[in-house]
């Protein structure tokens, strides 16, 4: 891999990240280059030649723990969010089954076994190097992350409102 030339640093700046390819500085909410496209897994240094070799059934197979398979192909941050995300949406799925808010629980429950399934072909996705077909981006498990939350608090709001017990 080549070095950045000097004064300048790929990946994270404190209000964005550098593109490696052009220099264009973009804003976290972006996965790719505004100026030249460059997916922001390049960007990051993360390409093929610095993730370890694994074989997609492999990654799939540690994705069965959560972000298992993101670590295993050296995508560990992403894979931090990814575990996050559905260890947080599992954790309050069950505590609203077996409280009085049911219906949001096997919501969230469901939710958390979708974005698991998608997290796995994620992880075979990066394995073989096609980063573009990820689904769960990082701003794509932010935005999950907060819809959770946001599910959550309605719900426990709404707990001391009329009650509908199931
Ligand atoms: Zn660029």
């Amino acid at each position: 891999m080549p070095l950045p030339p000097p004064g300048t640093t790929a990946g994270i700046v404190t209000d964005g990240w550098t593109c490696k390819v052009c220099g264009t500085v973009n804003p976290v909410s972006v996965d790719s280059c505004r100026s030249c496209q460059t997916s922001i897994y390049e960007a990051f240094g993360a390409g093929e030649e610095d993730r370890p070799e694994v074989e997609p059934s492999r990654a799939a197979l540690w994705g069965l723990l959560p972000g298992g398979g993101h670590f295993k192909v050296g995508e560990s941050a992403l894979g931090l969010a990814v575990a996050g995300l559905l260890l947080a949406s599992l954790a309050f799925g069950v505590l609203m089954i077996g409280g009085n808010r049911r219906p949001v629980g096997i919501i969230l429950v469901v939710f958390t076994f979708i974005a698991w399934g998608i997290s796995i072909y994620d992880a075979t996705r990066l394995a073989a190097g096609n980063e573009d077909a990820v689904l769960l981006r990082p701003r794509v498990v932010t935005s999950a992350m907060g819809l959770v939350f946001m599910l959550v608090i309605v719900a426990a709001v709404s707990i001391t409102g009329e009650g509908t017990t199931p």
